[in-house]
């Protein structure tokens, strides 16, 4: 299983590690140069053998580190850990009879943890004792110097080192599994929300606001418009005759109408405008931002245009709204504002139907 967060900043990382393997080069530089003062071999040849060599060597091995790893970009990190085995051996070979050194040869299987691929540990498990056994057989200083019984200690250290090593990345694979699942449904949750409270505010039939959801627009719109900051008006629409139409055609085509109408009144009104079914057939719509003279014109051309659309559910007939409209002014409440579009809505429907009413400021 790969983790796609990670294999993002690969590349960074990789850069990185290939940093600071020029960067130990320059300080095994100085390390060695300090030896100077207190070797006793001639400091000709102690140049020559532990500062030029191991520096061309090293170079060698990270310049050609630096191709493969352009050239082949997809293996670039089993190349960085096959540098580091490289360079440990290197060290180990030139410096065969600093015992210590031998410890460089668990570089490799540090460096694989970084990336949290349990190939990459075992290839570097595989070579860290390849390079192991490698030093053991080709070094005659080493071969020497060691005897098997060490050995075969620094090979049971190193494979406990490797045991250790797959036990932190099964750990971190762990913990990394149960945090993706976590955040995967705390966003399942945030989306299940968002659909709820969509589910909540919406009109079944009509795929309007419903009720509830109309009061708490207007609860806010009223507060924004109190403080002077926000234009508001508030319209009740009304089907005509609806009862008749349900008589006449069934309720399932009165169901019909009920959502035509909703399309329509929703397609003629702006983004900050809200639509909502109060009850019944009877919508509220609430105008934001807008002068008076742009929502009278939106809701004659709703009415129109519901008066000329011929529906098929009804013999092509059409049907009628009546509309009553109220301007919101300083020291109203919602409750005010209602009223005032509900009385101006009775009048249009007192007055003949079909038509839209402002409401009376007196
Ligand atoms: P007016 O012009 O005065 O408004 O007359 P009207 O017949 O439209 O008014 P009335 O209040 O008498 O009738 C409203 C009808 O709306 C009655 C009810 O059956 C119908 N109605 C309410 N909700 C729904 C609904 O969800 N679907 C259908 N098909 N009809 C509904
Ligand atoms: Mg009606
Ligand atoms: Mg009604």
């Amino acid at each position: 299983m790969t983790f796609p967060i990670m294999e993002f900043n690969q590349t960074r990382w990789n850069r990185l590690l290939l940093n600071s393997y020029w960067i130990m080069l320059i300080l095994s530089i100085v390390i060695e140069s300090s030896y100077l003062f207190v070797t006793e071999v001639s400091s000709s040849e102690f140049i020559g053998l532990y500062i030029v060599r191991p520096t061309l060597m090293m170079t060698a091995i990270l310049i050609l580190t630096e191709l493969s790893q352009r050239l082949w970009q997809r293996y670039s990190d089993y190349i960085l850990i096959t540098t580091s085995a490289a360079l440990a051996l290197t060290t180990n070979f030139i410096h065969s009879t600093v015992e210590y050194l031998i410890l460089l040869l668990f570089f490799p299987i540090v460096i694989s943890i970084f990336y949290f691929q349990y190939s990459k540990l075992l290839y570097s498990v595989v070579i860290a004792h390849v390079s192991l056994v490698c030093l053991y057989t080709l070094n005659d200083e080493m071969n020497n110097s060691l005897t098997s019984i060490s050995l075969l200690a620094i090979l049971f250290i190193m494979l406990t080192f490797s045991y250790i090593a797959f036990g932190v990345l099964a750990r971190g694979r762990e913990i990394l599994i149960n945090l993706r699942s976590t955040s995967e449904s705390n966003q399942e949750l945030l989306v299940r929300t968002i659909l709820m409270d969509k589910l909540v505010k919406t009109d079944a039939l009509t795929e309007t606001y419903n009720h509830m959801a109309y009061h708490e627009f207007m609860e806010n719109m009223v507060q924004q418009a109190e403080s002077g900051r926000m234009k508001l008006h508030l319209a009740i629409m009304d089907i005509d005759n609806f009862k008749s139409v349900n008589d006449t055609y069934g309720h399932k085509a009165g169901d019909v109408v009920l959502r035509k109408v909703a399309a329509i009144a929703k397609a003629k009104v702006g983004s900050n405008d809200v639509v909502a079914r109060y009850g019944g057939e009877e919508f509220a719509i609430i105008f934001a931002e807008k002068d008076f003279q742009e929502v009278y014109d939106i809701l004659e051309n709703i009415r129109m245009t519901l008066a000329s659309t011929s529906l098929e559910v009804i013999d092509r007939h059409s049907v009628t709204i009546s509309i009553g409209l109220n301007r919101f002014a300083i020291g109203m409440d919602k409750e005010a504002l209602f009223q005032g579009a509900d009385a101006a809505l009775y009048e249009a429907k007192h007055s003949g139907k079909n038509r839209t009413v402002i409401a009376n400021r007196t």
